[in-house]
């Protein structure tokens, strides 16, 4: 005999979908004679209880909050087949949801299915040759079982509760960037989920043209299932390097003339609050297992900081250093309206300085900003759309809403969205997994002369217009 819960569990099954009434049908409302078209049957479980549409109508930024009507707790790469098929007969909305870090419901779909890809999270396979992984694994996961191995990815994100899917569908950032080029960059092949439900294993030399779409590419033209991302040998120390300026410009030359002489296997910086005015940090890292380096010699050739301070950690606790933080605000629900740009070099300087003698402590909440400069030639993915310059600045202003208050929040998003006018204006672009309120016109100035290639690759890998809406590209 079955007990309540699993009786409970079996009448909230999804077993029909009915395109003109009530949309999908339950075994429950079966049994009391709803009809409709009948679903593949699955390995895992579709379901439709408020508390699962709650959570994958909410993400980090708590500032939309748009309501699938189903979500699949896929059991099986061939259930996403299954469901973005059948989504796409029926012209369904359908958004892979990673672990939901986005800020501005760019993984919500209203009225559709949210793929939850956390049930889909192995990590197979780990080796010189890469790690096989599972797209709803964070990179807690893939980096704990690549360091069994003494091997690491090459880039990690700052926070490391991200899901592989998610960041590959973004581009994926971090202070070893400046090194290796964005995550996307360091993938070898993907096993994706077209959006007419083909099950499609490509690479740089099977299938370029969906491998060069998905990666970056927004959610628009498959869900990734499965990647081989590459590993290089890992080391056991990081030692870190904070070195503090009071000026801006003399924070933005240092940190050019590391990313030129590539003295740091990690270059990031920050804004900092000082209590009177705003102080800039760079932070370096240089990766090391058997002796330390010289510390003299790594900041040699620096202009000189007011302050320099270094530590030593372990390897993995450098990498996971935010987790625990991330951890602790998320279940707060404070409002998070993200801004993040591109800016070409050039411009950085001024652009910044401008931008920082409007800013408050109050406008970010004690959210940091982050800010710190890549090498353009290391990013070879073409859906990642950054300024065309040599070297190109992200600055993240990570603001917090705490406590929550809508006013404030409407305010932060009518700056968010002049700044990055005034960005767009100077060459810059968006990392778009930040809060900025869209007009008409955005993707084509965002994507430039490859906007007509985006839309003939949606065409042709999506053409019913079904995944990840909210990013509002189509
Ligand atoms: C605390 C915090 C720290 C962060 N730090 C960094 C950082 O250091 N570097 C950085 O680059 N970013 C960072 N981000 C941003 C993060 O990369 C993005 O939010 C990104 O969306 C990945 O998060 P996620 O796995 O939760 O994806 P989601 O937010 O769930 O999804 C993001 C987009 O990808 C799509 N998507 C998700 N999974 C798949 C899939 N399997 N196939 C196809 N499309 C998919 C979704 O539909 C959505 O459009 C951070 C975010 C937070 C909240």
């Amino acid at each position: 005999m079955p007990n309540r819960r699993q009786v409970l569990t079996l009448g909230a099954a999804i077993v029909a979908f009915d395109a003109l009434g009530v949309g999908w049908v339950t075994q429950a409302q079966a049994d009391t004679g709803a009809k409709g078209l009948p679903v593949p049957r699955l390995d895992g479980e579709l379901v439709t209880d408020v508390a699962a549409l709650a959570e994958a109508a909410d993400d980090y930024g708590q500032i939309a909050h748009r309501r699938p009507r189903a979500v699949l707790r896929p059991g099986s790469v061939s259930d996403v087949v299954k469901v973005v098929r059948f989504a796409a007969e029926h012209g369904i909305p359908v958004a892979a949801r990673g672990q939901g870090h986005s800020t501005f419901g760019q993984a919500q779909a209203p009225g559709g299915v949210v793929i939850d890809s956390r049930t889909l999270a192995t990590v197979h396979r780990v080796s010189a040759r890469g790690v096989v992984v599972d797209a709803g694994a964070t990179w807690v996961e893939v980096t704990k079982a690549a360091l069994a191995a003494r091997l690491t990815p090459p880039v990690a994100t700052d926070y490391l509760g991200l899901s592989v899917g998610g960041t590959l569908s973004v581009g994926g950032i971090g202070g070893a960037t400046s090194r290796h080029g964005l995550v996307v960059d360091t993938v070898r092949e993907l096993e994706v989920v077209t959006g007419d439900g083909r099950l499609v294993r490509c690479s740089p030399t099977v299938e370029r043209e969906l491998f060069d779409a998905v990666l970056g590419g927004l959610g628009q033209y498959g869900v990734i299932v499965r990647a081989t991302l590459d590993l290089v040998s890992a080391s056991t120390t990081a030692r870190i390097y904070h070195l503090t300026y009071p000026d801006l410009r003399s924070m933005t030359a240092a940190q050019r003339i590391a990313l030129a002489d590539g003295r740091f296997d990690y270059l990031e910086g920050q804004v900092v609050w000082s209590g009177t005015g705003w102080s800039y940090l760079l932070e370096g890292g240089v990766y090391h297992s058997a002796s330390a380096p010289d510390d003299r010699a790594v900041v040699r050739g620096l202009p000189a900081a007011a302050k320099t301070e270094i530590t030593a950690m372990p390897y993995f606790d450098w990498l996971n250093r935010v987790y625990a933080v991330v951890e602790q605000l998320r279940p707060l629900k404070f409002p998070n309206p993200w801004l993040n740009l591109f800016l070409p070099d050039r411009a950085t300087d001024s652009y910044i300085e401008k931008l920082l003698a409007t800013l408050t402590p109050a406008d970010t909440g004690g959210g940091p900003i982050l800010l710190y400069p890549f090498t353009r030639r290391r990013l070879t993915r073409p859906m990642v759309s950054v300024p065309d310059s040599p070297v190109v600045f992200i600055l993240s202003i990570l603001r917090m809403v705490a406590p929550p208050d809508e006013a404030v929040v409407r305010k932060l998003l009518v700056d968010n969205r002049s700044a990055y006018d005034k960005a767009v204006a100077v060459g810059g672009t968006q990392y778009p997994i930040g809060s900025i309120p869209s007009r008409p016109g955005d993707w084509q100035r965002h994507y430039g002369s490859a906007y007509g290639r985006v839309r003939r690759l949606k065409n042709r890998f999506d053409p019913r217009g079904i995944l990840a809406p909210e990013q509002g590209i189509f």
